[in-house]
């Protein structure tokens, strides 16, 4: 209970003790003390206040001491100022009226007043946040030795709450509440001593936090409930006292976290455990509550509070699932600059929208998150990805994401000016090249590389024709188009264009048995330049990992002799390096470098950023020199600090995680798993690859009673499954492992993901792959 002194020994105690002399006092309320406002004849005002005895002179001292530090850190923020007294003491002790010492202070008033939550808007919410985040930053350097001050009210020793759950008289109620001590003691408080903590105010609800009439915050009082705690308290408690009572208490929880982030951003652990703290603040209002009905059954205070607004958001929150509101509480952490994921009809506005852009599955996957080779659902669902390249280093390297967005808070601008990024980028590159491949350039992605490459190759050798694989794919522009018949339309073929067989030593003309074979491939080179007529041959482009041409893994013969005869060819070989490298092949950074040959050019894409948008094209200066010097070769992004920053630290991450050693070993052992699954299942005719580029290949038996099977070759019975094929990953998928098809049959199983890949991740794709072709076994093509 406050004191109770008589207006009469107020006034005195502010003479004698202040100096104030015949001020107008109006009493005002308060939890635990007596306060009074003062109005002096001037207009000035003060707040006068006769502390619970309760509260202690250290106490006391750390208050002070913190309304001094806020007010040097962020003179801004409206906190009161310590009036002292007329001895120059932070406080004055007088006798009360019951004979024992109390402690008088005297303040600067705030103006403003106490505001209904429901009266608040979602501006004033989010203002609340803010303010809330600004009030921890300023208190974060403050120290004192007080701060261990153990108060009821303080989330993070909820456990110490339980033995008053007995006082919750309602039995649902009270099984509630210990459902949520239980939980808050098995995922929460071990949690808590590795949280970022601090003294906090420990109390930002609607009681201690002043508006004016415009719903701006005015003031913050009442530092009663300062302790040292982990900071996310602090938004924690606002979140849950003031947005109980509240019929959109959990979507007004995302102003309220939007603002406080958009101040002070959490740590995902903090992010993570807010929905748990809320809970925590609702049951201990809720407890105590309850107990303190039982003690002072009389004090009107308890009988009004805001309990019944806490029953209700604790029943919102438990109704929602204690998960999925942390889930949501984690995305308004994130402060995305697009709408909540899982709006509905996403799909079809997307369709709408977007009616050209590919979806994997029947059932798209919604994806919101990444972890290393995990990808999350907007319900947590995990998928393990054992299809993306371009997360090379796995999803949302810590690493990687640092740098973009160090870099990006730094400097963003285009690469017409001295930045060292681009310079180190270019170097590190190089190195890791033949040394004739000297020179490079920058850009966005690999299409435009494939573009700038094939400018290049034909203004290097005054020639016009190019040699690409049957199902190859280079890119999307126009002159990449050319070179990409897996996009070709029907009956669509460049004049430009001529076309080899991509070495398939499984179904192709030229079996693994035959000795040679590999080269008998190559010679195809010659034909095809042939084809070309007086265009002559200016390049032939090669994906050394044949990814769109069904993964095929010739042995180093056959580039050797690809490359051989291109230069007798007098054209030029550009490596496709998108897709198979960045140390996906297990040896070597680069897929080429097994076979020992010295491309004219090296494109690298995908996975060079990790996600980020940056592709690069080397090439030898003697072949660039082909290009007039008058002409400019500049990609206003390419090569921008952000971008390279992204393609060092993947550089980074590769070596210093020994990722294509990884890659290696742990693709070796899941081909050997391929490989022994193909002995029970007939559907799996090949498994093939290098490193973690695999290609796993489903066939079936010809059968001469069916339509379309009697065109197989004699003695051939390889027919491509690729209805199956699509099946296996569509029954993956929804086990959840993604993958995907590819081969001009589309019955290649697909098998390329994140390098962070290991042996563990293997098993589950094998298990699940052996659980869909079992499942798939009776099935017909
Ligand atoms: N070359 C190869 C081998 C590719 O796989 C791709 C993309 N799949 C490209 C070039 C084109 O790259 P981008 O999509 O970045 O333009």
């Amino acid at each position: 209970m406050p004191p109770a002194f008589s207006e009469a020994a107020a006034r005195q105690v502010l003479r004698d003790g202040f100096g104030v002399e015949s001020p107008s006092l109006t009493p005002l309320a308060g939890e635990r003390d007596q306060n009074f406002r003062v109005d002096m004849t001037g207009g000035q005002r003060f707040l006068f206040k006769i502390s619970n005895p309760a509260d202690d002179r250290p106490i006391l001292a750390m208050q002070a001491a913190a309304l001094r530090h806020i007010e040097r850190v962020d003179p801004g923020l409206p906190v009161m100022r310590v009036v002292p007294t007329a001895a120059g003491e932070l406080w004055v002790e007088v006798p009360g009226p019951d004979g024992r010492v109390y402690l008088a202070r005297l303040f600067t008033f705030l103006p403003g007043q106490v505001t209904a939550n429901t009266a608040l808007t979602i501006e004033a919410i989010w203002a609340h946040g803010q303010i809330t985040a600004r009030l921890g930053r300023a208190l974060r350097g403050f120290f004192h030795p007080a701060a261990d001050y153990e108060i009821l009210w303080d989330i993070t020793r909820l456990s110490r709450l339980r033995p008053l759950l007995t006082h919750v008289c309602d039995g649902p109620r009270r099984a509630q509440a210990e459902r949520i001590v239980d939980r808050f003691e098995a995922r929460v408080a071990p949690a808590l001593p590795g949280l970022r903590a601090q003294v906090i105010h420990g109390d930002m609800s609607l009681d201690n936090v002043l508006y004016g009439d415009d719903l701006r915050v005015s003031g913050i009082v009442d530092f009663g409930d300062m302790t040292h705690a982990p900071l996310v308290c602090d938004l924690a408690v606002a979140v849950a006292d003031v947005l109980h009572g509240r019929d959109d208490a959990l979507e007004a929880a995302d102003a309220m976290i939007g603002g406080y982030v958009s101040v002070m951003p959490l740590e995902d652990e903090e992010a993570g455990l807010l929905a748990d703290l809320v809970a925590a603040r609702l049951v201990t209002e809720v407890t105590v509550t309850a107990w303190r009905r039982g003690l002072y059954p009389d004090n009107v205070a308890y009988a009004a509070s805001g309990e019944p607004g806490a029953r209700a958001f604790l029943d919102a929150i438990e109704g929602m699932g204690i998960d999925a509101v942390a889930r949501h509480f984690r995305e308004a952490c994130h402060q995305l600059p697009y709408r909540r994921s899982a709006t509905p009809g996403l799909l079809e506005r997307r369709r709408r929208a977007l009616p050209r852009s590919p979806l994997f599955y029947d059932h798209p996957v919604h994806l919101v998150r990444g972890e290393g080779v995990w990808l999350l659902d907007p319900d947590d669902r995990r998928y393990l990805d054992c299809y993306n390249n371009v997360p090379v280093v796995g999803h949302s390297h810590p690493r990687v994401a640092w740098a973009v967005a160090q870099q990006q808070r730094l400097l963003a601008t285009h690469s017409r000016y001295l930045h060292e990024a681009i310079v180190e980028l270019a170097e590190r590159l190089k190195a890791t090249l033949p040394p004739a491949l000297d020179a490079v350039l920058l850009v966005n992605s690999g299409s435009e590389a494939n573009d700038l490459a094939w400018r290049i190759a034909r203004a290097a050798t005054g020639r016009s024709g190019a040699v690409v694989t049957a199902c190859a794919y280079h890119g999307l522009t126009e002159a990449t188009h050319a070179l990409s018949p897996e996009e070709w339309g029907k009956g669509e073929r460049p004049a430009h264009v001529a076309t080899i067989p991509a070495p398939d030593g499984y179904r192709g003309a030229y079996r693994r048995d035959i000795a040679g074979w590999a080269e008998r491939y190559a010679a195809h080179i010659d034909d095809a330049a042939g084809a070309l007529g007086g265009r002559g041959l200016a390049a032939i482009y090669l994906d050394p990992g044949f990814t769109a041409d069904g993964i095929l893994a010739p042995p180093p013969a056959y580039l050797a002799e690809a490359a051989r005869r291109t230069r007798a060819l007098g054209g030029l070989l550009v490596a496709d390096e998108v897709q198979a490298g960045h140390g996906r092949c297990g040896t070597h950074l680069w897929s080429f470098q097994p076979s020992g040959i010295e491309p004219d050019m090296v494109v690298t894409g995908k996975p060079m950023g990790n996600g980020f948008p940056i592709a690069a094209l080397v090439v030898k200066s003697d072949v660039l020199a082909g290009v007039p010097g008058e002409t400019e070769l500049f990609s206003t992004f390419g090569g921008n600090p952000v971008a390279c920053a992204a393609a060092l630290a993947v550089l980074d991450v590769i070596e210093d995680e020994g990722l294509v050693a990884s890659a290696g070993e742990v693709g070796a052992y899941l081909r050997q798993g391929l490989a022994a699954l193909a002995e029970r299942h007939p559907l799996i005719g090949d498994v093939r690859g290098e490193g973690l580029l695999i290609g796993v290949e489903l066939i079936e038996e010809a059968d001469a009673s069916r339509p379309g099977d009697s065109d197989v070759s004699a003695g051939d019975n390889r027919l491509p499954a690729a209805g199956r094929a699509r099946r296996v990953t569509e029954a993956l998928r929804e086990q959840g492992i993604l993958i995907s098809a590819t081969g001009p049959d589309g019955n290649v199983l697909k098998i390329r993901p994140p390098l962070v890949f290991q042996r563990e991740h293997a098993d589950l794709l094998l298990q699940a792959l052996d659980d869909a072709l079992t499942s798939s076994a009776g099935e017909t093509p």
